[in-house]
């Protein structure tokens, strides 16, 4: 364990990047997938048993929980790590993105965001002094820059203003976070799909310095292919010695696609909602555990999979109390998905590190043009 917050790079292939980061709270294997707390858990799941898929690091919702249970509380409770009993690494947001996507008569000045809280209308406000402040009473380890995201898409013009007032949000969050050994502070790039933009905030970011590096902007509706076309540039605009983090994304292909193109973490609530809704990640693709054709299939889910839900149960069974809407369901369907998206980020470390990852790629896309085990006769 370090008293300092710090990223060792390993090993590169390509431009993809395989290292550790070190907190005061443990070790972060990147590229590293985070799975999503927002109401401080990851709903179906125990703390033990998301760190028993492989996870180093959580995401916390700084929206979520400012309006309840209030980070005011959490910290009167000893923190967010306390109460919600998980020891390692968290990582928690700004609140920028979910004020813009969740809240009531939001009105956006050069100050920050003022609001209506979507569950029981109250007022709020969010700045970036005020974001900086709850993430700190919530004790988060890595603490992102209070910013502001137009969705896609929208004029360059109005891309370019949202950016630069989230650069100047960005100073402002540097200067309220101040010095706080052994927790970061991340910035994030914004500029839409337009490279002089990204250009231009990676400037400015780099020129406020931060310990690590946020892709923000993306997975907002712009398509996997434009993604790509951005990340094909975007992370080697940031320094190549602080991690690189990609916020929102994505499904096992999309992940795959930015780890090539030299991303080093990424969250997404898709392994655990889907968990809930029956899709389940597998090396063969995607498969729906409600449809009829796993009914008297007394095969687990992955042969290969070691989770609880494939070393145990039966696509019979899991099928059965999905559609009896038993919480069991949600438990298992959940426990896999993570499972499966920290395989595949170890997959993808172990291929870095051994120089072998454009055939670990190869391999990735194979297992899914097979598509899912063919229906027992
Ligand atoms: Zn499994």
């Amino acid at each position: 364990m370090s008293a300092r917050f710090s990223f060792q790079l390993a090993a590169t292939d390509g431009a993809a990047r395989t290292g550790v980061i070190s907190t005061p709270r443990g070790e972060i294997r990147t590229p590293a997938f985070m799975p999503v707390g927002t109401a401080a858990t990851v709903k179906a799941m125990l703390p033990e048993s998301v760190a028993a898929t492989g996870a180093d690091i959580l995401l916390g919702n700084t929206y979520h929980l400012m309006l309840r249970p209030t980070a005011e509380r959490i910290d009167r409770l000893g923190g967010l790590h306390r109460f919600m009993n998980w020891d390692k690494p968290i990582l928690t947001d700004s609140g920028g993105f979910q004020v813009m996507s969740l809240a009531a008569l939001r009105k956006l000045t050069e100050e920050g965001v003022s609001f209506k809280s979507h569950i029981d209308g109250s007022k709020h406000m969010l700045t970036p002094e005020r974001s900086m402040e709850i993430q700190r009473l919530l004790g988060s380890d890595i603490v992102m820059c209070f910013d502001e995201c137009p969705a896609l898409p929208a004029t360059q013009d109005r891309v370019a203003e949202s950016m630069r007032l989230s650069m100047r949000w960005a100073a402002r969050s540097k200067d309220a976070f101040g010095d706080r050994p052994g927790h970061a502070l991340f910035g994030i790039q914004q500029g839409g799909v337009t490279q002089e933009l990204r250009a231009e905030s990676a400037e400015k970011l780099r020129e406020i310095g931060f310990d690590g590096y946020a892709v923000g902007g993306l997975a907002v509706g712009e398509g996997q292919e434009a993604m790509f076309g951005v990340l094909d540039y975007a992370p080697d605009m940031l320094p190549a010695d602080r991690p690189r983090y990609l916020m929102g994304v994505g499904k096992p292909d999309d992940i795959v696609g930015a780890v090539k193109r030299g991303i080093d973490m990424m969250d997404c609530v898709l392994p655990s909602r889907s968990g809930r809704t029956g899709q389940v990640f597998t090396r063969r693709g995607v498969l729906n555990i409600k449809n009829a054709r796993h009914q008297d299939d007394p095969r687990p889910l992955d042969e290969d999979c070691s989770c609880p839900a494939c070393r145990s149960y039966s696509r019979a069974y899991l099928h059965h109390v999905f559609r009896s809407q038993e919480i069991i369901s949600s438990m298992l369907l959940t426990w896999h998905n993570l499972h499966y998206y920290q395989e595949l980020m170890a997959g993808m470390r172990a291929a870095i590190a051994e120089g072998r990852f454009a055939a670990w790629e190869a391999d990735f896309h194979a297992g899914r043009a097979e598509g899912d085990l063919p229906q027992l006769s």
